[in-house]
């Protein structure tokens, strides 16, 4: 251990899930130098998925979702920097600069800026009362409100607007939920999921209102009134605005580095600057199981891109190859996906999409597997998952039998 190394600055910006998963595992792969976390929020990193699903539902404080407790940095020697902003990047003098005016060295440089809310231009948005819903802030502004609310309505009837409609459910207010799309859950999964979440939906007491976009929101004695582009009106005593995110690139676009639908990595998380890395949400990267270049929005893949990250600090060149997997709770249903279905042109559903609550849908492009939906099977999960992670084939005749073992059906 040179002194030269020890005296070596890593900086993260974002304390976010990757940057929890690359300090700690910077350390235990042998780094000595010095590593500061930055973040502009007030906390140590914390789990974002129960945002919209127990910590919006229950009695969770953010203590609960830490995804690591605070003496588990000051353990592994991680310098916290809270509620601090980083606002460039001098990438000649290899200096990051903070909104309080710091000027920090950095050796390398790991981006974790993940995502922000898109956010819905209409009249009204910014009014009191109507929320967006991306960190605890959000969370706890929402639930400050639900106390005095008997009815809400969400914009966007996306994994995180459908979370949220059954998080305020299980309080019991009203829900109407206003998808702009011809369907809910249109950008991510076939019309038979769509289907079977509104029919959950409904049975569940929600109000569902598709292929409408929500043209503005105005304040109506102590209510809001949401008016759509067809003239209908809906009351709510406050709104959920969830349409999707956008990733902060723009610390690293104004840097020079090369950026589109994210920052571009390579198989190693670097930049297009070799000193500088990005992980999560924010990266635009090379998935090889699918052959093609993504932006995923999920906390497997931020994890497992802030491993690569610090392997390859670390001298370990192990490319980034994981499989990408998400989950979606709402009511006793637990969504399990692994994989893209994006391409499919086929679907085999295994079990009652119809009238029940467990079944999995198994997309195929031609005879090639891509993914699967699996509600409440965590089997055909766990199936799916290792069957894609190892690059094997199904046989789509043995998927289609529904007495069949699975497991007979790989090639
Ligand atoms: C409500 C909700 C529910 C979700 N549910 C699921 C789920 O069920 N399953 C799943 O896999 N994923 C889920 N996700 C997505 C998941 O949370 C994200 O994929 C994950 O948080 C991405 O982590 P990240 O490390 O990329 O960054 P993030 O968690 O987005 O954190 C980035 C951090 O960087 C900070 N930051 C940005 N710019 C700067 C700057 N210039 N200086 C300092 N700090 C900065 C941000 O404020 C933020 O704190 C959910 C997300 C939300 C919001």
């Amino acid at each position: 251990m040179s002194s030269e190394t020890q005296s070596e600055n890593i900086i993260i910006v974002g304390a976010s899930h990757a940057a929890s998963q690359v300090s700690i595992s910077l350390r235990q792969g042998g780094f000595v130098g010095n590593i500061t976390m930055i973040g502009d929020e007030e906390h140590v990193p914390y789990h974002h998925p129960p945002l919209s699903k127990e910590f919006l539902s229950g009695n969770k404080t953010i203590e609960d979702i830490l995804i690591r407790p605070q003496s588990v940095y000051a353990k592994a020697n991680v310098k916290l920097k809270l509620s601090t902003r980083v606002e460039a990047i001098e990438r000649a003098t290899k200096t990051v600069l903070t909104d309080n005016g710091e000027t920090l060295p950095y050796d390398k440089l790991i981006l974790t800026t993940g995502a922000r809310v898109r956010h819905l231009k209409i009249p009204g948005e910014k009014l009191e009362n109507v929320f967006y819903l991306r960190n605890s802030e959000d969370v706890l502004g929402i639930k400050a409100k639900i106390s005095d609310s008997k009815k809400a309505v969400i914009i966007g009837g996306g994994y995180i607007g459908l979370e949220t409609a059954a998080s305020l459910r299980k309080q019991g207010l009203e829900v109407i939920i206003i998808e702009a799309m011809p369907r809910i859950l249109q950008r991510v999964t076939a019309p038979e999921l769509s289907t079977f979440y509104k029919r959950i939906h409904i049975e569940e007491g929600v109000r569902i209102i598709e292929g409408v976009m929500a043209s503005a929101i105005h304040e109506d004695g102590t209510e809001l009134k949401v008016q759509t582009v067809c003239g209908q009106e809906f009351l709510a005593d406050f709104v959920v605005i969830g349409i999707g995110v956008i990733p902060n690139l723009e610390l690293a676009a104004d840097a020079g580095l090369t950026t589109s639908n994210g920052i571009e990595v390579n198989e190693f998380c670097q930049s297009s600057d070799p000193d500088i890395y990005a992980a999560g949400d924010v990266t635009w990267h090379f998935n090889p199981i699918y052959g093609s270049k993504l932006r995923l929005e999920s906390v497997p893949n931020a994890t497992e891109q802030a491993k690569t990250v610090a392997n390859h600090i670390n001298g370990v060149e192990k490319p980034y190859t994981a499989l990408p997997w998400f989950w979606s709770d709402q009511y006793d249903l637990k969504l399990q996906i692994a994989g893209l279905s994006a391409d499919y042109n086929e679907i085999i559903i295994r079990g009652d999409i119809d009238s029940g609550r467990s079944f999995s849908v198994f997309y195929f492009k031609g005879d090639t597997f891509l993914a699967v939906d699996a509600v409440n099977s965590p089997r055909d999960f766990m199936f799916g998952r290792q069957v894609l992670s190892k690059g094997l084939q199904i046989k789509k005749s043995i998927v289609a039998d529904i007495e069949a073992d699975l497991k007979s059906a790989v090639e």
